[in-house]
C-alpha cells in the first residue's frame, strides 16, 4: 500500500470526469530530487501545489512546486544555492493498459486509487535542473595553473602569457622612474629615523 506526504487519495473522486480537488502542501523533499551536482536537498521545504482532476482514462495532476536546489557550479566549484520553481503535468491512468504491448514504462497507473506523486516531483525537478550549474552564465572558471577562481580574480597571470591589456602598463613601469626626494636612500636600510 503506498503511504506518505506524496500520495494522494482519489476515491472521493469516484472517477467521475470533471471531478476535481486542489491540494497547497508543505512537505519535506524526498531523496534523489536531482543530480549529484545540483539537487533539491532531502528533507528541505517543498511548497506544493496540486490540482487532480478527473478525466475519462484517469486522473489529470497538475501542478507546481518550489524549493530550493543546492550545488556547486561546475566551473568554479563555488556553492549554489537557489530557488527553483517547477511545473508538471501527468496523467495517471485509472488501470494498467491490457495489452502489454502496449505498456510502456513511463505510464503512472493509479494503486488502489491511490496516486504516488514523488516519481513526477522527481522527473519534473531533473527536467528543470540544469545537469551543468554554473554560479553565473559567464563564470570563466579556475586558472588552470593555480586553481584560483577566475571570477575573484580576473586579471591573475604567471608571468608567461600578460593580458594584452596589461602590457601597456607594464611598459610604463619599466620606464626609468624619475627621481623622488628620497630616491638616494637604500631600499632595504632600516627606516627607524623618521
Ligand atoms: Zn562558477
Ligand atoms: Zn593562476
Amino acid at each position: 500500500m503506498l503511504s506518505g506526504p506524496l500520495v494522494f487519495d482519489t476515491h472521493e473522486m469516484g472517477r467521475k470526469p470533471g471531478a476535481e480537488r486542489t491540494f497547497t502542501k508543505t512537505i519535506k523533499a524526498p531523496a534523489e530530487m536531482g543530480y549529484d551536482v545540483y539537487a533539491v536537498p532531502e528533507g528541505s521545504t517543498i511548497e506544493l501545489e496540486l490540482r487532480l482532476e478527473a478525466i475519462m482514462e484517469g486522473i489529470l495532476a497538475t501542478g507546481t512546486f518550489s524549493a530550493r536546489a543546492v550545488g556547486e557550479c561546475v566551473r568554479c566549484l563555488e556553492p549554489i544555492d537557489e530557488a527553483v520553481t517547477v511545473g508538471f503535468q501527468e496523467l495517471y491512468l485509472y488501470d494498467a493498459p491490457s495489452n502489454q504491448e502496449e505498456t510502456d514504462e513511463e505510464d503512472h497507473v493509479l494503486e488502489d486509487e491511490l496516486l504516488d506523486l514523488e516519481p513526477v516531483l522527481r522527473d519534473a525537478v531533473v527536467l528543470a535542473l540544469p545537469q551543468n550549474p554554473l554560479c553565473g552564465p559567464d563564470c570563466p572558471g579556475l586558472c588552470p595553473e593555480c586553481g584560483a577562481r577566475l571570477a575573484d580574480d580576473p586579471e591573475h597571470t604567471h608571468g608567461e602569457a600578460i593580458d594584452p591589456r596589461w602590457s601597456a602598463l607594464s611598459q610604463l613601469a619599466e620606464q626609468p622612474v624619475p627621481p623622488a626626494d628620497q630616491s638616494e636612500s637604500d631600499i632595504s636600510s632600516d627606516d627607524s629615523k623618521e
